[in-house]
């Protein structure tokens, strides 16, 4: 069957990649000249498979209404959203949705597994090392650990670190042991880090080599054509693409074409932003996946770059680069390690995060019966790539009639 994936980012290669795999014919649509430019361009580099909690909870709302108070008041779409965010905050609801992640999470980690054993030429500074979280406040510290009981109960595996363990893990984090700001740390031994982008760029190659994937790079999407009750074409800045079914992963940024044919997948772009920072003999860099949970900053090193990634801004698609952002991220890493190389050599990055209400993607046919999406895997969408799709080459049957 001919199959057009919209969008070459993380989630578009990997389905165009499981799609291909099962014997489809598959044409991938992205408007940047490459794969992997958009969201999963430089990203936290994490697959955190045990950070199952969703956003929807007590302390992520303080903390946007914190966000909203210093930085501006949005527009009514977001109100929109948050009123279906806010449905999710009861501990059942949450812990419900937590289950739904860890199962796609879970799955994901299989299939990159499966991945790496099948295509030896795959690269992308792969790490199975585990990722540690770490509290400057005890206070912090203890309801995290608190959270871990349910955790475990799902299968995560987590390993509760004094502040000395911490500094054996992570020997950078002693300048916050020495101002008597380290409380201890979570280790969750089996997450995972690895360059989005490169994963994503390999792939691509993967595809187009050895499954005859075509790319149509520098190709805007202006609309898609419907005739009510199936797909007929894709309109794009250069021709119409038509195909026997079609697979949306524009992610945050093609939101609008999807409310053109009336389907809402109650996606938000929460903005992030991130900084690459190049590490040499002057300036070594922590090693340690870790993430800081209590400023929302994750960390990771793929090679000579030490990535920092974080923060949100609620401003829909605004394509700005605010550099009060990027000052929180740098004064987050300043107070954090010591001897910090030269910040001004890095580069600044942001990207949308494709954001649901319950933090759960959408991987299901829609009411046209050719129109299948991947998509809204918000925070997470380099930790659930892989398993996500497989999950939709899995849904389209070989010889789907559509009429
Ligand atoms: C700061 C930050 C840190 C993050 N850290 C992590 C992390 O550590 N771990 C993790 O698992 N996840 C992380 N994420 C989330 C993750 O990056 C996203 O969930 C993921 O990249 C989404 O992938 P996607 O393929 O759906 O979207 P995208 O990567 O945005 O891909 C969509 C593609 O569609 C194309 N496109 C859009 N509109 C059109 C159009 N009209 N015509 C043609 N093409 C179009 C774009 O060019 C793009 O290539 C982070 C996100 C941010 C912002």
């Amino acid at each position: 069957m001919k199959v057009i994936v919209l969008g070459a980012g993380v989630i578009g290669v990997a389905s165009a990649y499981f799609l291909a795999r099962a014997g489809h014919q598959v044409v991938v649509i992205d408007k940047n000249p490459d794969a992997g430019m958009g969201c999963s361009y430089a990203n936290g580099g994490q697959l955190s498979y045990s950070h199952i909690e969703t956003w929807a909870n007590k302390s992520s709302l303080l903390w946007i209404v914190s966000r909203l108070i210093t930085l501006g008041f949005p527009k009514k779409d977001f109100w929109r959203w948050f009123f279906e965010f806010s449905k999710n905050f009861p501990s059942q609801k949450s812990h419900t949705n937590s289950k739904k992640l860890f199962e796609i999470a879970n799955y994901s980690k299989q299939a990159l597994k499966e991945l790496l054993s099948n295509e030896s030429t795959l690269r992308f500074n792969h790490k199975s090392e585990g990722i540690l979280h770490f509290y400057r406040h005890q206070k912090n510290f203890n309801e995290a650990i608190k959270k871990t009981e349910f955790f475990d109960s799902l299968g995560c595996r987590s390993q509760i670190f004094n502040a000395q363990d911490c500094i054996k893990k992570e020997p950078a984090l002693v300048k916050l042991l020495d101002e008597k700001k380290l409380a201890g740390g979570i280790f969750y031994g089996d997450d995972e880090s690895g360059d989005c982008h490169l994963f994503t760029k390999s792939m691509e190659k993967i595809c187009r080599e050895k499954y005859g994937v075509v790319f149509e790079y520098n190709t805007e999407i202006r609309n898609i054509f419907t005739n009510h009750k199936k797909i007929t074409g894709i309109n794009t800045d250069k021709e119409v693409f038509t195909a026997n079914l079609y697979i949306y992963a524009l992610g945050a940024e093609g939101i609008s074409l999807l409310s053109g044919i009336k389907v809402d997948p109650e996606i938000y772009p929460l903005k992030g932003y991130s900084l690459s920072i190049p590490c040499d003999d002057e300036f070594i860099a922590p090693k340690t996946t870790m993430t800081d949970p209590e400023n929302r900053v994750v960390y990771s090193h793929s090679s000579n770059i030490f990535r920092v990634s974080g923060s949100v801004e609620i401003c829909g698609l605004k394509n700005n680069m605010d550099k009060k952002h990027i000052n929180f991220l740098k004064n987050t890493v300043r107070s954090t390690f010591s001897d910090f190389g030269n910040l001004n050599k890095m580069d600044e990055w942001f990207g949308f995060r494709p954001f649901r209400p319950d933090s759960i993607p959408l991987i299901n046919q829609t009411k046209y019966e050719n129109l299948f999406l991947n998509t809204g895997h918000g925070s997470l969408g380099w930790t659930l790539a892989a398993g996500s799709a497989k999950i939709l080459a899995d849904l389209i049957p070989n010889n789907l009639k559509v009429s």
